[in-house]
């Protein structure tokens, strides 16, 4: 099986050489710029002394500080840390904001660990790094398994540490402590922001079409919320529980009320249930939202997808196999590949960090307007990079996928050769 490592590096190498780029622009990208592997001894509660192994991957900064999530997971590896530090690179460049790629990790299950462990996990991981990291070097947010909690304690220590307090050196911290609200909800917003977009531009409107979304987590209720609030219909919603089916449209307030109260969103008191999570994948909607987990549009189910867009909330949701028969239909418009419909998180991370450095925040509403028009001038400079792909390449099936890849490749090249790297 590939490696995420492998598919990463793929898909660098095809973007580069779709566009014609020098090979050493491959070399110089298929290589993190640092890499630093750091031991955390944590005194845990039975007065044993574990050491964790931990990873800070920069990747590359020709467009700004390194910017990525930290991930506290048993099964990660380095490999792993460096294929996330460069999707991160690829990300923030198609999002257009002045950051680089990194990735930090530690191998531990937190699950296993109490909230003092879980604190001193956290803060020996910041001392552990502490020289790479700061506003104007490399910016941590939170990943999988860590959160607003882990980046307070994470942004203190670094402010003991420098004997100041250091705001800008993470992203997605607690609104008290110089975070947005808006994070909470910021990655489902820019997926609808992207959804809306393109059922405009391809499918004659947003309102009124109707909509799947599989995963009922942050990225799935807060599609669901801001998808009705702004005049479409969400239809279907699962969970790994089971689905919710209401071709009527689904009340989304009450459906996030009782999913977040009993953790089963089959608990939804209206429509019709099914034990299958992926009903939404399958449901006769205009557009697909799947926002759970990766490859779930596969080669053996795809025939069954009925949806004319698909908009990746999750990440790798498609498989390259089932994305190239999804265009072979012909009332398919398109997949916005997660790269660019995913990322409302990180471009609220850059707003955030904008007002860290500056100590002046914006209202909430503003700052959604920010993020939106940021999000919709991001879509917009793919879908126009597609069609140009397209007409330069009759001979090849071009998806929007390949278009969001080559546009964050030319913008990191561009860069770089100003720069004299390259
Ligand atoms: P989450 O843990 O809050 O929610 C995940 C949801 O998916 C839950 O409702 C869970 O029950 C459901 N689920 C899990 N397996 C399922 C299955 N087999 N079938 C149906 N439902 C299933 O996670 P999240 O933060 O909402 O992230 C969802 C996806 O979006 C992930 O791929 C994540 O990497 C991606 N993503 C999240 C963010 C973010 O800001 N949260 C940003 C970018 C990408």
């Amino acid at each position: 099986m590939t490696s995420y490592l492998e598919w990463m590096l793929g898909v660098l190498k095809n973007s580069i050489d779709l566009i014609g780029l020098p090979a050493e622009v491959y070399d110089f990208l298929s290589k993190p710029d640092r890499i630093l592997t750091v031991k955390i001894p944590v005194r845990m509660d039975n007065g044993k002394l574990m050491v964790f192994e931990g990873y800070r991957v920069q990747h590359n900064n020709a467009l700004g500080p390194y910017k990525g999530g930290i991930r506290f997971h048993p099964e990660v590896t380095l490999d792993t840390d460096i294929a996330l530090a460069t999707g991160m690179t690829l990300k923030n460049s198609l999002a257009g904001i002045p950051y680089g790629g990194g990735k930090g990790a530690v191998r531990v299950d937190p699950q296993k660990l109490s909230m003092r462990e879980l604190e001193q996990l956290s803060r020996g991981y910041v001392r552990a790094i502490s020289p790479i990291i700061g506003p104007e070097k490399d910016i941590p947010a939170p990943d999988v398994n860590t959160n607003p909690q882990i980046m307070a304690w994470m942004v203190d220590e670094l402010s003991r540490l420098r004997g100041y307090n250091v705001p800008g050196a993470f992203t997605a911290k607690p609104p008290v402590l110089w975070g947005n609200p808006v994070r909470l909800y910021s990655t489902g917003l820019g997926v609808v922001v992207a959804a809306k977009e393109a059922a405009e531009k391809w499918l004659g409107g947003f309102e009124g079409k109707t909509i799947a979304i599989q995963g009922f987590g942050n990225v799935g209720q807060w599609a669901a919320y801001w998808a009705s609030k702004w005049g479409a219909k969400v239809i279907a919603i699962s969970d790994i529980t089971g689905a919710v089916y209401d071709p009527n449209g689904i009340d989304v307030e009450l459906a996030m009320k009782v999913t977040n109260e009993t953790k089963k969103v089959i608990n939804y008191p209206k429509g019709e249930k099914f034990d299958d999570p992926a009903l939404p994948l399958f449901t006769d909607a205009d557009i697909l939202i799947p926002a759970a987990i990766e490859n779930v549009i596969t080669l053996e189910n795809v025939d069954k997808v009925k949806a004319k867009l698909i908009i990746e909330g999750a990440n790798g949701p498609t498989t390259p196999d089932a994305e190239k028969k999804l265009y072979s239909r012909k009332d398919f418009v398109a997949t916005v590949p997660d790269i660019l419909a995913n990322a409302g998180g990180v471009v609220m991370s850059y707003l955030e960090w904008v007002e860290d450095l500056q100590y002046y925040f914006w209202d909430e509403e503003e700052t959604r307007e920010k993020l939106a028009k940021i999000m919709r001038r991001n879509f917009h400079r793919t879908a126009d990079r597609w069609e140009k792909l397209k007409s330069e390449h009759p001979d090849k099936a071009v998806t929007m996928r390949d278009a969001a890849f080559v546009l964050a490749v030319e913008r990191i090249y561009e860069a770089m050769k100003l720069r004299g790297w390259v």
